[in-house]
């Protein structure tokens, strides 16, 4: 999808400013209880209804489809803004935009957009993208779900481990084994959750993002239209990493946001340090580690924003997206971890976000790909 707006002389077009400012008005008003939703892992639902009021929940999918349009790069700078203030809402977007709907607006034939995507654009649907299970996580192409072809119909059988929303999701992206070979073998269905034989199976109990519910989903023999393949058979792995560049920028997004929360922590705590004469006299070691980490924002901004750029203009990025997702990931825990140890007992104890954006970077390292397998990425696409 090509994006009208884009960077320009390092900064943000006009459109995307008013974009950013319209999402920043969204998070004051509507993400304010972001420490309720992880105190009591409650999905924050009123939250994502007020986003999709909004028109935040269909930046990647054209206008003919009720999308926005706005893009990769609008969707990273307003998943900062939300991350900034709330993971757990922040992920169900990203997961929804950044993986579902753009999946869907890229793999799928008009006749499969025009039946799911009114309901997925409106937010009246959210969806999940199951790809994980129990024996294969970053060696995704273990999987072993099965899809096995019956005259105008699969039948699916397996169960998908840690999928994000998955008790809230209306609409799957399921990858399964339709053939015997392990790459090509895998075929991407849509998989709809009234469907018979679908069930939402245990509920994960997470030490961040608690308020994004991450679920096993298990198909007992769930009879899938063959209309619900979603390309054709044995491009599903393709149409899963095609679909992780993307996603890997909403979680490069995502770790910025709790990066930069973290060092705006950092800066009311360091801007209160000051001498008789009203100049700052936060110790060095202090004011060297919040130097560094804000130039690191600055400098992985850029990285996330230069490889959604390329996605919009349709230029392949996995090396651009992994470099982007593993610094800004790797930035979010050192800042998280720098705050809650500057901030000392304040830190911890929870009166501010702190002890809760620490929790919640963990996660950025593992999802959507480890840190390490994105170095691995990195590394094949600076020696291919
Ligand atoms: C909160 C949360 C939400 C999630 N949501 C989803 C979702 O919505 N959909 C979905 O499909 N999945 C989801 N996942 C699953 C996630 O993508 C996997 O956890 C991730 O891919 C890692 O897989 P794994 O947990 O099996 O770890 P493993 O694959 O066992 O890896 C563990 C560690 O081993 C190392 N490692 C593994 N393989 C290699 C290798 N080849 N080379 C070097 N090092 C290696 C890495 O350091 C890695 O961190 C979610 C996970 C979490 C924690």
């Amino acid at each position: 999808m090509t994006s009208a707006v884009q960077v320009s002389d390092f900064q943000l077009s006009p459109e995307l400013v008013e974009f950013q400012q319209k999402v920043r008005a969204y998070t004051q008003e509507h993400l304010k209880d972001a420490a309720r939703y992880d105190a009591e892992a409650r999905f924050p639902r009123e939250a994502v209804a007020a986003a999709a009021k909004l028109g935040l929940l269909c930046t990647t999918v054209a206008e003919e489809h009720g999308g926005s349009a706005m893009g990769n790069l609008a969707s990273c700078v307003m998943l900062e803004e939300i991350n900034s203030a709330c993971a757990a809402t922040g992920v169900t977007i990203s997961v929804h935009n950044s993986l579902v709907n753009s999946l869907l607006g890229k793999w799928c034939n008009e006749e499969q957009k025009k039946r799911w995507f009114p309901k997925m654009v409106t937010g009246e649907w959210l969806g999940a993208y199951c790809l994980s299970e129990a024996f294969s996580g970053s060696d995704a192409a273990a999987l072993r779900c099965e899809a096995k072809k019956n005259g105008d119909h699969y039948v699916m059988n397996g169960a998908k481990l840690w999928i994000t929303t998955g008790s809230e999701a209306d609409l799957f992206v399921i990858f399964a084994r339709t053939g015997e070979d392990r790459v090509n073998g895998i075929s991407a269905f849509v998989v709809e959750k009234t469907w018979d034989g679908v069930s939402v199976g245990k509920k994960e109990r997470k030490l961040g993002l608690r308020g994004s519910p991450t679920t096993e989903i298990v198909c007992e023999n769930v009879k899938v239209p063959a209309d619900c393949l979603i390309g054709e058979e044995g491009i599903g792995f393709k149409i899963a990493l095609d679909t992780l560049d993307g996603g890997r920028l909403g979680i490069a997004s995502q770790s910025l946001g709790i990066a930069r929360a973290a060092i705006d922590l950092m800066r009311d705590h360091l801007g209160k340090q000051v001498d008789h004469k009203g100049r700052p006299n936060a110790s060095q070691p202090d004011q060297w580690d919040f130097a560094d980490l804000a130039s690191d924002l600055d400098a992985y901004r850029f990285l996330t924003w230069r490889a959604a750029v390329l996605r919009d203009q349709g230029v392949r990025c996995s090396t651009e997206a992994a470099m982007a997702k593993s610094c800004a990931s790797r930035l979010a825990n050192r800042a998280a971890r720098r705050a809650v140890s500057m901030l000392g007992l304040a830190g911890v104890d929870g009166s501010n976000p702190a002890e809760r954006l620490l929790r919640d970077a963990r996660i950025t390292e593992i999802y959507e790909g480890a840190t390490d397998i994105q170095r691995l990425v990195i590394a094949r696409g600076l020696l291919a």
